[in-house]
């Protein structure tokens, strides 16, 4: 049994309509911890299982983090997430709701990062957000399920934070023959590494992060999304903190589910009816979701956006 669960995938009428196309969601936000993040996670905390791991390690207070999190619990291997000062309450106490040891550590993710890694030993399995084979070929799971469901789409979005998700949801197409079907990739002002990636050439560091949207700040992708972009069709896109929050209230009163800015940015671009998609009669919307942001939260940035 893996640690994810088939999620529904369904056409919205509201965004149909709105678009003149047919939109498609595809439901990770009702993954048990709350985004797709579960299915590569899982997959590879599983994997390491196998090959004798017996405690879970990661530097993640996000959505990797609860993923990782969450599979300890089932797995029942004992999880340390090793978090910046940075970290809200609310992700560490959803960290500790399944039963994680959070250790704050560092002005920012890259002393947590560091601290994390002194801290692998032999037991130890560490988990990446978004750089493994394992996680991709988990994340690969929702476009053979999308098969599965009956969907062929004329063209996939996704959000693009360190590249793992598009990864795998690319995989995922390649395996289902669909190699010619365009990946939308959107990412928000501030966080757009793989969209400076795509324009330079080559992968690119930026200097810093100043999205609202956080689960999306990766200061460089991985090198197999952008890979990705040199051998299929990728288009990448950026969108404002305002339309992805924008959309993500829109999403919450349309759909009732609520995701975070990171899902919202791609949801951006059915609710701005983006030229992008004008050539597409099915639209395949990967909904990320996301747990690390209430609505409080979200509309205190809207009011600042
Ligand atoms: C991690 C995450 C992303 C981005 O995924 P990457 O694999 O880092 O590109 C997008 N949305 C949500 C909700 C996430 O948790």
């Amino acid at each position: 049994m893996p640690l994810h669960i088939a999620t529904p995938l369904i056409q919205s009428a509201i965004l149909s309509a709105r678009n003149g196309r047919d939109i498609w969601l595809k439901m990770e936000a009702l993954q048990p911890p709350g985004s797709f993040k579960i299915r590569g996670v899982g997959a590879a905390c599983e994997a390491y299982a196998a090959r004798g791991a017996q405690k879970l390690l990661t530097s993640s207070g996000g959505n990797a983090g609860l993923a990782v999190a969450y599979a300890g619990q089932q797995l029942g291997l004992p999880v340390t997430v090793v978090v910046p000062e940075t970290t809200t309450e609310r992700a560490i106490r959803l960290l500790r709701d399944y039963d994680a040891t959070v250790m704050v550590h560092g002005p920012g993710w890259h002393e947590a990062n560091q601290k994390a890694l002194s801290l692998i030993d032999e037991q130890t399995a560490f988990i990446h957000p978004f750089d493994d084979p394992l996680l991709w070929q988990g994340h690969a799971s929702m476009i053979d399920e999308v098969a599965q469901q009956g969907l062929r789409p004329d063209a996939v979005v996704v959000a693009v934070g360190g590249g793992g998700l598009l990864s795998g949801v690319a995989e995922g197409m390649q395996r289902q023959g669909w190699d010619s079907v365009p990946l939308i990739a959107v990412e928000t002002v501030g966080a757009a590494s793989f969209h400076a990636a795509v324009e330079a050439g080559e992968r690119v560091t930026l200097p810093a992060i100043s999205s609202v949207a956080t689960s999306l700040g990766a200061r460089q992708v991985c090198q197999q999304a952008f890979q990705w972009a040199q051998t299929r069709p990728v288009i990448s896109r950026v969108v404002s903190d305002k339309a992805a929050l924008q959309a993500c209230e829109q999403f919450l009163s349309d759909q009732r589910v609520l995701v975070e800015p990171a899902c919202g940015a791609a949801l951006a671009l059915a609710y701005e009816q983006s030229a992008v998609l004008d050539s597409y009669r099915k639209v395949l919307f990967i909904v990320c979701g996301g747990a690390t942001a209430g609505i409080d939260q979200i509309r205190q940035w809207l009011d600042k956006a």
